[in-house]
């Protein structure tokens, strides 16, 4: 093994006072930073007052620049890795870096520290027994739906990161696929402006509409709650339901989606149960 090395260093995903003093020490002796946005990076640094060099290594570079880091480490350059916000890899190119050391055989050591997924899970409130993180949801509402509809049935906090300007129709989205269960909008966590809002999915969405979001975004939502995991067991549960949203005037394909979303079931099931003959004997749930 050389003797160069790659750190990967958590920086705060906001307030600066948030880094760890392992992580100062070692941007203060490597021989480079490897930073997202040196721009970011350099107020960090001058908090600090790390003196040691910084170059540019973000998507639109890391073609490029990925085999030119690893040569010089390979020569036995330190090199400390940074993105603009929490831990690298996570949503970031940071994995790609990592990725090519690991292959060449050069050491790679992760300093732990901030991290938004964290952060927001145990401000919301919300189950944290298992999460799911899925990154940036598709940007398409087709898309989006049917990545939804794929975890509905997850016994996991559902954790996304997104844009504040996307934020309403994502939250619409989540609210049309997840209905009726609570959820969380994490927002500027740990800045001058940390807002947190808690509560149906629905209030959400209200709570959103007409307002110009600003700054950055993590949407949760909890897992379906017990009470509709033991009504998985309980088909009768599910047909009725049905039936009731289909009197309602909602279409066959309308009271799948939303019983599926409420029940955590995959929508595949529920259309298999609505099609069974219940345990009585009696006739499969009617089509609208
Ligand atoms: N690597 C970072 C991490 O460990 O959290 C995430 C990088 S990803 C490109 C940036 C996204 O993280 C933002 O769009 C937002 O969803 C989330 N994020 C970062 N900082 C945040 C903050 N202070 N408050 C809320 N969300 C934040």
């Amino acid at each position: 093994m050389c003797a160069g090395r790659l750190s990967v260093c958590a920086t705060p995903i906001g307030n600066l006072g948030d880094v760890t003093l392992r992580v100062v020490d070692t941007l203060r002796d490597a021989d480079l930073i490897a930073a997202e946005d040196t721009r970011i990076t350099r107020r960090l640094l001058a908090r600090y007052g790390i003196e040691t060099p910084l170059e540019a290594y973000h998507a639109h570079n890391l073609e490029r620049r990925t085999p030119a880091l690893v040569a010089r480490m390979s020569d036995g350059v330190h090199v400390a890795l940074v993105s603009d916000a929490g831990t690298p890899g996570i949503s970031d190119p940071g994995a790609h870096l990592v990725d090519a050391c690991l292959e060449a055989g050069i050491a790679v050591e992760v300093l732990p520290g901030p991290s938004a997924i964290v952060t927001a899970l145990v401000a919301s409130g919300l189950p944290t027994h298992a999460f799911y993180f899925g990154g940036f949801l598709p940007r398409k509402a087709g898309e989006r739906r049917t990545r939804l509809e794929s975890l509905a049935s997850l016994d996991a906090t559902l954790i996304f990161y997104e844009s504040p300007r996307r934020t309403p129709a994502t939250l619409a989205s989540l609210a049309e696929a997840l209905p009726g269960r609570r959820a969380a909008m994490a927002r500027e966590l740990t800045k001058i402006h940390e807002e947190v809002l808690r509560g149906p999915i629905d209030s959400l969405v209200a709570g959103v509409e007409g307002r110009t979001l600003k700054g950055e975004v993590v949407l949760l939502v909890g897992p379906p709650d017990r009470g509709s995991a033991r009504a998985i067991a309980d088909p009768a549960a599910i047909r009725e339901r049905l039936s009731v949203l289909e009197s309602a005037g909602v279409s066959r394909s309308a009271a799948v989606r939303q019983v599926a979303g409420e029940q955590g079931v995959a929508r595949n099931d529920v259309y298999r149960i609505a099609h069974e003959p219940d345990d009585r004997g009696g006739s499969p749930a009617t089509s609208a």
